[in-house]
């Protein structure tokens, strides 16, 4: 094989011993593949702590010095591993998100990959050398260094992969992707094969292997996708075209997202709320909503629903206040899915899926659909029951 990018997240490079560990893998594919990259996270949870730090300075830490104090956790582990690979004989260089040009445009701490590539990435490979790279960071058109959100490392991997038209390969601590989280699922099972459609479903409803952005940009660009366990000896799962799967199965997976807030706005008829202006400012102030559902009940009133983040309720709160709003929150909600691209032209999943919520007893708040997927928002306390119920049902 000709050029390969191997993604190692922050579980994999969490200790020394680790680092060793990811060590002897890469050099086993570096016989294998002429050129090699490796991408690398920061070391465990390192970026959870420096942002921790961080907190206990400031409240509102400026974003562009938040960029800056981030971006060190993968510097760190990529040279690490470098300096672990020489030290074992095999020629490396770590660099930067900058070293190989990864440029981003965007607000500070949710880049968006522009372009990547530069000439000291090219001549570390012709020299035969392994780049390990710097995940979750890149430069601005200003020059200065940024972050492309959390989890972007995987981002990071597959722009590489497309730029210099390498296989992708993200190797994490679970040996593929699942028909279910395996944390809450303990039956769940690793797919051999999975679309990259589903795949991008699954990682925006929740399924944390694989960093939503990283997958849109390989279907985008056609990047070979495979994500395995970072040891390397079980066969992970290929991300494939529709058109290239052999089998196919009803549904592959039941993903859930936690920390979803509900939002509950109330309009009579004296009380016109401008549901319009309200979403405009949400936007205004990148509030991203989700599920919306509108009804009206016997007395006439109208009541929209929709979904957000917990993280996002200070925010809200203050632009509903402004606009005098009639509202309630429900919070401790989950969004649970159920996906599959089957679900086009098969009937009779909605009414399987809706059977196990009355077999629980477990109630929704909400649905919404998508072509190849169902999300209910229920109670967090009653979600990991669900998903469980829902595979079950489905055999996932
Ligand atoms: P890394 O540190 O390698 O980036 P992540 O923690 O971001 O790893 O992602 C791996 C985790 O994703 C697994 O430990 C698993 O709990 C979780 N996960 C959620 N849904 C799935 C799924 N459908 N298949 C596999 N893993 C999943
Ligand atoms: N270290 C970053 C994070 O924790 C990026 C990544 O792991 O992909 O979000
Ligand atoms: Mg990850």
């Amino acid at each position: 094989m000709e050029r390969v990018v191997m993604k190692f997240g922050g579980s994999s490079v969490a200790t020394i011993d680790k680092i060793k560990q990811v060590a002897q893998l890469v050099v086993q594919r570096k016989q294998e593949v002429k050129d090699l990259v490796v991408v690398v996270s920061a070391m465990g949870k390192s970026t959870n702590h420096l942002i921790e730090l961080a907190g206990e300075l400031s409240n509102e830490p400026s974003e562009c010095e938040m960029d800056l104090l981030m971006a060190t956790g993968e510097m760190v582990s990529s040279a690490l591993l470098a300096i672990y690979l020489n030290a074992i004989g095999s020629k490396a260089c770590s660099l930067t998100g900058f070293q190989v040009g990864l440029k981003t445009s965007g607000a500070h701490m949710q880049g968006k990959i522009e372009n990547a590539g530069s000439e000291k990435l090219d001549q570390c490979l012709a020299e035969g050398a392994i780049a390990v790279v710097t995940g979750f960071q890149g430069i601005d058109e200003a020059g200065e260094i940024t972050t492309l959100g959390r989890g972007g490392s995987d981002t990071s991997a597959v722009a590489l992969a497309a730029v210099l038209n390498a296989r992708c390969e993200i190797y994490t601590d679970v040996a593929g992707i699942y028909t279910a989280d395996p944390r809450i699922r303990q039956q769940a099972y690793k797919l051999d094969h999975v679309t990259y459609e589903e795949t991008m479903e699954m990682a925006n409803l929740g399924a944390k292997v694989l960093e939503p952005r990283s997958v849109e940009m390989a279907n985008r660009y056609h990047v070979p996708l495979y994500v395995a366990l970072n040891t390397g000896d079980i066969i992970g799962t290929q991300i494939l075209s529709e058109d290239e799967r052999m089998e196919k199965t009803t549904l592959t997976n039941v993903s859930k997202i936690d920390e979803v807030l509900l939002v509950n706005l109330k309009a009579g008829d004296n009380k016109d709320l401008n549901i319009t202006e309200c979403f405009l400012r949400l936007a205004h102030a990148h509030i991203n909503i989700d599920i919306i559902s509108h009804t009206v009940d016997h007395e006439g009133n109208r009541l929209t629903s929709f979904t957000s983040t917990t993280g996002s309720k200070t925010k809200i709160e203050r632009i509903l206040k402004e606009l005098a709003a009639d509202y309630t929150f429900t919070e401790d909600v989950s969004k649970v899915s159920i996906i599959g691209s089957a679900m086009r032209n098969q009937t009779g999943i909605a009414a399987r899926a809706f059977d196990v919520f009355y077999a629980q007893d477990i109630p929704f708040y909400s649905v919404s659909t998508s072509e190849i997927s169902i999300s209910y928002v229920v109670d967090t306390a009653a979600s990991n029951q669900i998903v469980n119920a829902l595979a079950d049902e489905f055999g996932l």
